[in-house]
């Protein structure tokens, strides 16, 4: 870090075909000083049935070591978490999971001051890498608190493979969403008279360009996972850089804030939320949405809002509610005059694409 920079870089990113066998070797050799260390690995009890083999062979990696099941991704349990932490001397915290694990083992770590190392098990959402955790507050209230960055982050790309598709699904649509919030976050800067920090937008792009011109955009495939591993990585230092979640986070998410917040008995993932938040984003935007409807049809993203419980009334509704979501935050929607008439073609285009 020097008087100009105030970002920090995880020490180590690894993406590599069966890489949970042998995390201890692969950390040692980045970050030799923490072997012997007391650790922690948190998880939740799903994890912990469908993989008792990895977890075993983690916990055998890192000899002082004990395994605490996350319930709830909740801002009480990442402050119990860390408490535990403190209290016992725990110097590393390994997360093993997805987004709410990651963002509970994350922020527990952040406040004890422990070494944060990030094992996904799916890849969801670029929040793995980003230096913010999303934490239930009260009832059906989130926050996003800003933490820091993990240390090190191992993709073992045979446990991506085992994921639910839906979950690689949703990290996709998680990237290519930045197509819509670089182009708010531009806007933002404008209007507030500040800069666009030029090498973050630059990472943030790459992330997005790496999975839409990805030759293989089979989700099965090698390649492809590394591919994405590294762009959802790419997302988060690139809101670490920037020191906002603006290279991630536009119109698109309000929308997706909306859908999370007024509508929560709705079954979709927050990937694929921000994908349909997309393309009417990018609409709004006044810009040709054919490239992101495209990709998202390579990719099998479903756009169609109907095939996820989104009626007309609730997508025209969430878009309506969403500024609302965020009010200090400047997008497009700042500057749209919303109407229902208009709501209602871009939904019947989402429906009409196949
Ligand atoms: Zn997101």
């Amino acid at each position: 870090m020097n008087q100009f920079n105030r970002f920090n870089l995880p020490l180590c990113l690894v993406v590599e075909e069966g890489l949970f066998e042998h995390v201890d070797e692969t950390v040692a050799s980045y970050l030799p000083q923490i072997k012997g260390q007391k650790t922690i690995i948190v998880t939740e009890q799903f994890l912990s049935d469908l993989y008792p083999g990895y977890l075993a062979e983690i916990q055998r990696d890192f000899k002082d070591s004990e395994i605490y099941l996350s319930e709830e991704g909740s801002f009480d349990q990442a402050m119990e978490l860390a408490k535990h932490i403190c209290i016992q001397n725990i110097k590393v915290v390994i997360g093993f999971g997805g987004g709410r694990v990651l963002d509970v083992a994350k922020y527990a770590a952040f406040v004890s001051k422990a070494v944060y190392i990030c094992l996904p098990t799916t890849l969801s959402n670029d929040s793995l890498a980003s230096p913010f955790s999303v934490l239930q507050t009260e009832g059906m209230n989130r926050k996003t608190l800003g933490c820091k960055i993990p240390t090190a982050i191992l993709v073992d790309t045979d446990m991506i493979m085992k994921a639910p598709k839906g979950q690689t699904l949703s990290g996709i649509g998680d990237t290519i969403s930045k197509h819509t919030a670089l182009f708010d976050w531009q806007l933002a800067a404008k209007h507030e008279g500040k800069p666009v920090d030029d090498f973050a937008y630059a990472i943030a792009r790459m992330a997005y360009d790496s999975v839409y011109h990805c030759d293989d955009k089979s989700l099965t495939s090698k390649t492809f996972i590394r591919i994405l591993s590294r762009a959802l990585v790419m997302g988060g230092l690139a809101m670490e850089i920037a020191g906002s979640s603006r290279p991630s986070s536009g119109a698109e998410h309000l929308f997706c804030h909306a859908i999370e917040e007024y509508y929560p008995q709705l079954k979709i993932s927050h990937g694929m939320a921000v994908a349909l938040g997309s393309v009417g984003a990018c609409i709004f935007q006044g810009r040709d949405e054919t490239q992101l409807i495209e990709v998202c049809k390579a990719y099998g993203i479903e756009l169609n809002p109907a095939a996820y419980g989104i009626t007309k009334e609730i997508f025209a509704d969430a878009w309506m509610r969403a500024p609302e979501t965020r009010k200090d935050r400047f997008s497009i929607l700042s500057t749209t005059q919303l109407n229902r008439e208009w709501l209602d073609m871009i939904y019947d285009r989402m429906a009409g694409v196949r």
